[in-house]
């Protein structure tokens, strides 16, 4: 008999749970409610699409397990993406000063827009399987409390019930997924939302002249002062353009809209970089302000009787304040988790949902810890406070990352955390912890750690008379 998959949302999530379902199904169905794009564009489902989207390391690893024969890292990198080694190619000023940069490159991330990345792996999927796409909006699922059957859908052409053999909601933080539960009579989903109320505000500019290899560049948001947390980023991305990131959280440390706004705001940062860099910039859009940014979960883990073939994966499962960079990740590192429980089970077998979704709660666990446990320290944060673990936690971190300034095996501890290669167990190996009690064992760098030429550069670009 033929198994049919239906996957609820074309994004991230949904496409690469696609992927790992074609290897299994004998037809995978993707639907979303959005027009699609055929190129790298900017679509109405994803607002946060305008916004920096850092890819790293163990997403892409991810993906490059889960999409068969493509090399996912350079199918982006052939449509433009940039490729960043933490180690080598990034200046970031962390709240205990620069990192040093290393000749080692370390763990790398990827950086372009957002659109090109969906685009790049939604054509990537659709071209190595037998996934299809369908415009539908899905009103709920259907089924049983014991068992999910399909869903139901609106179309052009009216309702409709769709069955499948399994079902994985990937339709992101607007996911209706308590409610749908709850109408089969799954009514024990715990949630916590912890909301520094973070405001993203985002520009593009063209690279200037001679500015193309110039590292990713970024100032850290300082949870620790007891103010509102503001930071500043210019990344790199396709078409010879820099995106600027700017991201600050509730109760004075929002960025602005206004163009003029939005340059003085980079200026009072604790380095003036950012500015300095796009201060004589030709913008190339306006600023796009966007404010969905809670750490939001829904604890699927822990409810007591879950149906059988359901999984929740990406933003519909958890979301977490994109200043750590971590959504995406989250989003591949569970399809990964789908796909090798699916390589050891049969698609229908009773049980199977239930553990997936306690293995995707791993890496949903890490990125909540390391966002929330910083969230907490910002005044006017809502839904969490410090307690004596995120004290404890947040003095051996701080020390870490003040010894990363200056030791490389600290530095590649915190990248490979942050990367998400590893989870955060890494921190408290011997070597790491040794090296964290020991402290730098290289002062901190003096101003941004800039080679001569990049120094040259910043100054040439600079129009701010600083
Ligand atoms: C400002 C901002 C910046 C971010 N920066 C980063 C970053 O630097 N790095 C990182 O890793 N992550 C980042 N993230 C997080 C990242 O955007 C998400 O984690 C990621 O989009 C999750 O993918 P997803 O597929 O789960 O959901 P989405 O990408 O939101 O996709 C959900 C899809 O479901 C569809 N859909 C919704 N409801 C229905 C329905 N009822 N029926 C059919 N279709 C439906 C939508 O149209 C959409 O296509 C950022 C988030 C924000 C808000």
């Amino acid at each position: 008999m033929s198994r049919r998959a239906v996957v609820i949302g074309a994004g991230l999530a949904g496409m690469l749970a696609a992927a790992a379902l074609s290897a299994v199904a004998d037809e995978v169905v993707v639907l979303d409610r959005d027009d699609l794009p055929e190129g790298p564009e900017h679509r109405k489902g994803l607002p946060q699409g305008r916004h920096a989207h850092l890819l790293m390391a163990g997403g892409l690893a991810s993906m490059e397990d889960l999409v068969p024969g493509v090399s996912m890292r350079k199918h982006l990198l052939a449509a433009g993406a940039h490729e960043i080694p933490l180690g080598s190619g990034m200046v970031a000023l962390t709240p205990e000063g620069w990192l040093r940069r290393w000749r080692h490159p370390g763990p790398s991330m990827l950086t372009c827009t957002r659109a090109l990345l969906d685009w790049a792996v939604r054509g990537a999927v659709l071209d190595s399987t037998g996934v299809v796409i369908r415009k539908a909006r899905v009103l709920e699922l259907t089924g049983s409390r014991q068992r999910v059957t399909g869903v139901r859908v609106s179309t052009a052409a009216g309702e409709e019930d769709l069955a499948a053999d399994f079902v994985v909601d990937a339709s992101g933080r607007g996911s209706r997924i308590v409610t749908w539960l709850a109408a089969l009579g799954v009514d024990d989903v715990r949630e916590k939302t912890v909301d520094a109320g973070l405001v993203n505000a985002t520009r593009l500019y063209r690279t200037p002249e001679g500015a193309g290899r110039f590292p990713l560049t970024m100032v850290q948001a300082d949870p620790y002062q007891g103010r509102p947390g503001r930071s500043g980023m210019v990344l790199p991305i396709e078409g010879d353009r820099w995106m600027v990131s700017l991201a600050g959280t509730r109760g004075g440390g929002e960025p602005p809209s206004d163009p003029d706004a939005f340059l003085r705001y980079t200026l009072d940062l604790p380095d003036p970089i950012v500015g300095r860099l796009i201060s004589g910039a030709e913008p190339l859009t306006d600023v796009h302000v966007s404010r969905s940014t809670s750490n939001h979960r829904r604890y699927l883990e822990k409810v007591r009787s879950w149906p059988d073939r359901l999984v929740v994966l990406g933003d519909a499962l958890a979301t977490f304040n994109p200043a750590y960079g971590q959504g995406m990740s989250v989003a591949a590192l569970g399809a990964r988790e789908l796909d090798r429980e699916l390589r050891r089970s049969a698609l229908g077998e009773p049980g199977l949902a239930r553990r997936v979704q306690r293995r995707v709660a791993r890496p949903v666990e890490s990125a909540w810890t390391m966002a929330v446990s910083q969230d907490v320290w910002y005044p006017g944060t809502r839904g969490g406070s410090p307690g004596v673990a995120d004290r404890l936690v947040t003095a051996y971190t701080r020390r870490m990352i003040r010894t990363a300034t200056g030791s490389y095996t600290a530095a590649s501890a915190v990248w490979d955390v942050m990367s998400m290669t590893t989870g955060p167990t890494r921190l408290l190996r011997p070597s790491t912890v040794l090296a964290t009690l020991s402290g730098p064992p290289l002062p901190a760098a003096v101003g941004a750690p800039l080679t001569d030429d990049e120094r040259a550069v910043l100054r040439r670009l600079d129009r701010t008379g600083g």
